[in-house]
């Protein structure tokens, strides 16, 4: 018996490939009958690979002396990955056959525990420490409604997540799961904020300490990626030259990029509407309400008396109406007068009580057990500036 190695080359299929491994004919068709069960053979490409065991059958010397090519192989079985979680194993039954069977591959799951300092960005920080893009992009969403992501993260700000992630036997990490913890020092280090994943009729959320939920009744910023470019308040207008107030914020971002609703709500009007062109007024909880003007155009659906959840795909930007070029104009509006959507302070009201309090602190002491000791103690970074990474 022998172990080896093929992989399919351009042009090849999986007969050929076996063919090139030395594999008699009979197997060769047998094995494709067996896989093709499990595995669509034409979805096979040029450098996937099949671990073989082959046998040869016993001969004499005659017949080795007289054969002038190498004796074909009979195939005892292979492994074959069709991805990081699953394999396809081949083998010969008691009968003798070639049978093969879809095997999932087990996986441990382990609690990682990273922290350090933000140089350069969030993102290329926690990349760094070992963390995937997933993992990056849900530690940057929990603090969606607290954090203005392209201005108020400093050099040197601090950054901390504890999420798990799925090992195979060979010690690749093949997925990485829900984050359990994230907190940010930022701002240059004159904010801190540390949330607490909870799950909640049947619906997993971001709490703080106090079991105060992470999401406000409104976002600050209903748009993804977006550059500020217009602030709040009094400014000279682009398009009619005087000074006069700026009622909502101006996001610049390119043509047709979706934009979200702030919050729950019942869309107020989703039309034409004067110098604002295409435009989407929502009515909110507690007397607010958000405006979106300017779109290329609503999605599907988005019509009057419409119920939308915080963060649905209301419509796109665009240059509709009276505007210099693809931009969101957003408003805010408490009780009939325009506020300013940067300075929102507004919770949901979610905050967990009594028995789902107490639940929440347990599964919160369990969380903060988890964390890297290191990062409790402020005074460490003073002499070592180096990101502290650890795998509990
Ligand atoms: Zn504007």
């Amino acid at each position: 018996m022998a172990e080896t190695k093929v992989r399919v080359s351009r042009g090849e299929n999986f007969v050929d490939a076996l063919k090139r491994a030395g594999i008699a004919a009979a197997d060769r068709n047998a094995a494709a009958a067996a896989f093709g069960k499990h595995y669509n053979l034409r979805r096979l490409q040029p450098g996937q690979e099949f671990a073989l065991t082959l046998g040869w059958p016993n001969q004499t010397l005659y017949q080795i002396a007289d054969s002038d090519s190498e004796p074909e192989a009979r195939l005892i079985g292979f492994e074959f990955k069709v991805d990081a979680e699953n394999r396809i194993h081949m083998r010969r039954d008691e009968n003798g056959e070639l049978t093969a069977r879809k095997d999932a591959v087990p996986l441990t799951t382990r609690i990682m525990a990273i922290a350090g300092r933000i140089d350069g960005s969030l993102y290329l920080s926690a990349k760094a420490q070992g963390a995937t893009d997933k993992v990056v992009a849900d530690l940057a969403n929990t603090f969606a409604y607290d954090v203005d992501f392209q201005r108020e993260i400093f050099g040197g700000d601090e950054f901390e997540a504890i999420y798990e992630a799925k090992y195979d036997e060979e010690g690749n990490v093949v997925s990485s799961g829900e984050i359990l913890y994230a907190r940010l020092h930022w701002r240059g280090r004159s904010r801190e904020k540390g949330y607490y994943r909870f799950e909640t009729d049947g619906r997993a959320d971001f709490f703080d300490a106090t079991g105060q939920s992470a999401k406000r009744l409104l976002m600050k910023t209903p748009i993804d990626g977006a550059r500020l470019s217009s602030r709040f308040g009094t400014r000279k207008h682009p398009i009619l030259g005087y000074r006069r107030a700026h009622k909502g914020v101006d996001f610049a971002a390119p043509r047709g990029t979706p934009i979200k609703a702030a919050g729950d709500g019942v869309i107020e009007r989703a039309d034409r509407y004067g110098s604002f062109g295409n435009y989407v007024r929502i009515r909110h909880a507690n007397g607010y309400k958000t405006a979106y003007a300017h779109l290329k155009g609503f999605r599907r659906g988005i019509r009057k008396g419409k119920r939308v959840r915080q963060g649905d795909i209301i419509g796109y930007v665009g240059t509709t109406g009276r505007s210099t070029g693809p931009h969101l104009h957003y408003e805010v509006h408490l009780k009939g007068n325009p506020v300013n959507p940067q300075k929102l302070k507004i919770a949901t009201g979610k905050k967990l009580k009594s028995a789902e309090l107490e639940r929440f602190q347990m599964q919160r002491e369990l969380i903060d057990a988890m964390r890297a000791p290191e990062t409790e103690a402020a005074s460490l970074y003073a002499e070592d500036t180096d990101a502290e990474k650890s795998a509990l």
